[in-house]
């Protein structure tokens, strides 16, 4: 399908576009009330793209290490 909000083809099961995060369809079910419980801020997760950079700057390490 195609995202109505920014146009991006997204998988017919999803439930909101992975681009710009808006719901494909009207929501169905009411997300839970917050209590103060669920309030609190989310850690912010690091960044993929650093992640993935870490992971071959410790690929390369090693291999040098040992090669
Ligand atoms: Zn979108």
């Amino acid at each position: 399908m195609i995202c109505r909000h920014c146009g991006t083809d997204i998988a017919d099961k999803a439930l909101i576009c992975y681009r710009c995060g808006n719901p494909t369809s009207e929501p169905r079910v009411k997300p839970p009330a917050g209590g103060p419980l669920l309030n609190r801020p989310r850690r912010a997760q690091p960044p993929m793209v650093a992640i993935v950079l870490a992971l071959i700057l410790a690929g390369l390490a090693l291999w040098y290490l040992y090669s």
